[in-house]
């Protein structure tokens, strides 16, 4: 758990122009938003979203800095944002960082699928801001953050009961507001407010009572932060769909789940990925044809092998390993809402909000049924009728803006 130093949270009274560079696992955002004087209002809302291309997982830092400034700056040239005065960004930067100051920090290490040079110990709000310059644009990065403190920042644009914000995308990730006493490793005299956001950075969340297996420690290998981030790998989008895939290969070498012979094709590495998987889980048809269908597709395993039996076992498995992930979420949410009192165990509960967003979260209909399901099991049907679990869309990058205004308005 680390202090990001955001102890300031927008409230809806922020008006002015901001803009947000917001970079995950998968894709990357800019985006635009005008905050009207009406409290709360968005007079202007504008994104474009690009998928990350695939040689950025291992070039140069720079270049992909300068990636994000390019697209910055052509973005705003593109809705008509004159130059005349200096606007201020809020990037949104999804990696551990050692937050030093709203606007400053250090890369501790790369996560998911980035293996670059350059990262690791730079601050990654100068290296943004450098490649702005080199464009000769007139932006300022005033506030550094990650994805999971984005959505927090979303949600309490709107909502004073947001208290957590949790991330379920390439990556997962959880933050909440803490009360400054509380955080030891926080310097005196680091801020003259009472309350900050943590950073729980919980997807490196390791313990002996997390019941890591075989096939998640083999898969854990193959990644290249191995040894790192077990509870992200057994979470979230990235690799949800490669545990199952494990599992259904090893189904088939040692219980001849698709006949006798082992088909190459399921031997391939990431080859299922968890938007697939998650189809899988979805088939309500009644032959389970989807999920044949969906094999054929991914995996290239021809009809004649997909036999119902086949099917319904790997549905089964899709089901277990979307179920745990559900599960395990549950149970470190069910954690943080205990250790900030709201958990309905000191008098009255509260109304809580916990603002989540992400690919997962998002396009996964069956998996928020199970992330409701394991709240109430973990919290009691009482206490978890008032705690909504609230999906917002692109809460991260909004966050982002929403935050750049309100260190703005606050310095
Ligand atoms: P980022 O993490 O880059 O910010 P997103 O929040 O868009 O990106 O999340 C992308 C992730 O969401 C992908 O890695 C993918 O695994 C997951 N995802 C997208 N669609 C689905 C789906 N239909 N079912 C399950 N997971 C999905
Ligand atoms: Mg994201």
């Amino acid at each position: 758990m680390m202090p990001s130093m955001m102890d300031v949270l927008p409230n809806g009274e922020e008006t002015g122009d901001f803009f947000a560079v917001d970079i995950g696992g998968t894709n990357f955002r800019v985006i635009l938003v005008s905050l009207s004087e009406k409290r709360g209002e968005v007079a202007r809302f504008e994104m474009e979203e690009f998928a990350i291309p695939e040689e950025y997982f291992s070039c140069h830092a720079d270049r992909l800095f300068d990636l994000l400034a390019d697209s910055l700056v052509t973005f705003a040239k593109r809705y008509g944002f004159s130059g005349n005065r200096t606007a201020p960004v809020g990037f949104c930067f999804s990696f551990p960082v050692d937050q030093t100051a709203v606007d400053a920090g250090t890369m501790i290490k790369l996560t998911k699928k980035f293996d670059n040079e350059g990262f690791v110990g730079s601050d990654p709000v100068q290296m943004l801001q450098r490649a702005i310059l080199r464009f000769k644009a007139p932006f300022k990065v005033v506030a550094l953050l990650n994805d999971s403190v984005g959505t927090l920042a979303g949600a309490c644009y709107e909502d004073p009961n947001a208290k957590v914000g949790v991330i379920l995308g390439t990556g997962t990730n959880a933050c909440y507001v803490e009360q400054v006493a509380n955080i030891a490793t926080l310097a005196k005299g680091s801020t003259k407010r009472q309350t900050m956001v943590v950073n729980t950075e919980w997807g490196n969340f390791t313990a002996a009572s997390l019941p890591i297996t075989e096939v998640d420690r083999e898969m854990d290998e193959t990644t290249p932060n191995a040894g790192e981030y077990h509870f992200e790998k057994m979470v979230s989008g990235m690799y949800m769909g490669e545990v199952a895939r494990r599992i259904i290969l090893r189904l088939a070498e040692e219980a001849q789940l698709f006949g006798p012979s082992v088909p190459d094709e399921l031997r391939v590495e990431w080859a299922l990925s968890t938007p697939a998987m998650s189809k899988i889980v979805e088939d309500g048809s009644w032959t389970l044809s989807r999920t044949a269908q969906i094999l054929a597709e991914t995996l290239h395993l021809p009809p004649s092998r997909c036999t119902y039996s086949a099917c319904s076992t790997v549905k089964a498995v899709c089901l277990m390993v979307s179920r745990r992930s559900a599960a395990l979420v549950a149970a470190c949410l069910a954690g943080l809402l205990c250790h900030i009192g709201r958990d309905g165990s000191n008098g009255a509960m509260q109304e809580t909000t916990v603002a989540i967003d992400g690919g997962l979260f998002e396009h996964f209909d069956a998996y928020r049924e199970f992330l409701s399901e394991y709240m109430e099991q973990m919290l009691g049907p009482e206490v978890a009728a008032k705690v909504q679990l609230k999906r917002i869309r692109d809460a991260s990058s909004m966050g982002s803006a929403y935050l750049a205004a309100a260190v703005t308005a606050s310095s």
